[in-house]
């Protein structure tokens, strides 16, 4: 393993939530000054083939870069842009189960509210 894909996976297993390319460069530099952001997209592709991270795609923004490999769906915050961890498991069974398909893979886009901007917003509605 090089050292840059060293730092990468350490930045991604030590950072809670989900984060862009953009934000693991911009970590990784503060480390490794020399590093290129093109090094940081090679990286992250090579470990997502690996399946040690996920990559997660968006309609709302840059992709983000998933260290939690328990399959999970995303809901995206209109509140504060944050990614925020669902999970509904049996999905990939119920459509199987209906049909003559076999998943391999899928992702939903789910949008809303994450818990903190969704009780801001009840309190808004109560006062
Ligand atoms: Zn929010
Ligand atoms: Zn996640």
């Amino acid at each position: 393993m090089t050292r840059q894909r060293q730092l990468i996976y350490k930045i991604i297993m030590n950072t809670e939530g989900h984060l862009s390319a953009d934000e693991i460069f911009s970590y990784a530099k503060a480390e490794m000054p020399s590093i290129a952001l093109g090094t940081v997209y090679r990286n992250l592709r090579l470990m997502v083939e690996d399946q040690e991270i996920r990559q997660i795609i968006t309609d709302y923004g840059p992709d983000r870069y998933d260290r939690n490999m328990i399959p999970h769906e995303h809901l995206h915050c209109d509140g504060c842009g944050k990614l925020v961890d669902i999970t509904f498991g049996g999905l990939k069974e119920l459509l199987e189960n209906k049909g003559e398909i076999a998943v391999n893979d899928y992702q939903l886009n789910i949008r809303g509210l994450c818990p903190v901007c969704n009780a801001k917003q009840k309190k808004i509605r109560v006062q």
